[in-house]
């Protein structure tokens, strides 16, 4: 993956997430404060009008910019969450030109291990990590076979079964735990969003 394959991947991210907003925010508006789709949407409006300016030359650059700039534009708990695990990716990818397949698995996975030192979710919190986690899992066990597509097919796969498994639980982080046992029964929106990323990787990268 060069940098032109992860330009494509935070594009289609950023695509999923402007046509899922309402979508997003109504999940919010049920265990949270209804911004979530607003807040995705306006921080990767603001990477996809840094890409379009001044792209920086290689992966990692890309991927750095793209955190820093959801860390600057984005508030509530998603920017920081999310605009780490472009950073944690951006210093996991290095200095090289193209990350291979097991590379882009390695800093997948240095991401999702910066949300969990930003936000300290554990499995069955009922958070983004719950889909990110399994999706990570998912890769990992598909990699070294021929079909790179089809272990991010599968990943895809695992990050939605994770996002759907968050509605029976109880939030344990965030704003959604302040509801206690009220927030059974409700898809997290974060779990939801997070789907979408990897999603928008195996459109992308396979
Ligand atoms: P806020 O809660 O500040 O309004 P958003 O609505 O944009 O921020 O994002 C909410 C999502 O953030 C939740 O659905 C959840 O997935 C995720 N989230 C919240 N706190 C944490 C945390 N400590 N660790 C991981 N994810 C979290
Ligand atoms: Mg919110």
């Amino acid at each position: 993956m060069d940098a032109a394959g992860i330009d494509r991947w935070i594009r289609a991210f950023a695509t999923a997430v402007a046509e899922n907003e309402g979508m997003l925010t109504r999940l919010d508006s049920a265990i949270g404060d209804a911004d979530h789709g607003s807040n995705l949407a306006r921080g990767l409006k603001a990477v996809l009008a840094k890409l379009d300016g001044s792209p920086p030359e290689g992966p990692a650059a890309l991927l750095k910019q793209t955190g820093m700039t959801l860390v600057s534009s984005v508030g509530g708990a998603s920017g920081a969450l999310y605009g780490t695990f472009f950073l944690r990716m951006a210093t996991a990818a290095g200095a090289t030109d193209a990350l291979d397949q097991a590379g882009f698995a390695a800093a997948l996975r240095a991401g999702v291990d910066g949300i969990v030192a930003r936000g300290k979710a554990e499995a069955g919190d009922k958070t983004m990590y719950d889909a990110l986690a399994p999706a990570v899992d998912a890769l990992d066990a598909a990699l070294g076979g021929e079909d790179f597509a089809g272990a991010l097919r599968a990943a895809a796969a695992a990050a939605a079964a994770g996002r759907d498994a968050t509605t029976p639980l109880q939030a344990r982080k965030g704003r959604a735990s302040y509801l206690g046992e009220r927030s059974i029964g409700h898809q997290d929106p974060g779990a939801t969003s997070a789907a979408l990323l990897i999603a928008a990787a195996a459109d992308t990268l396979g």
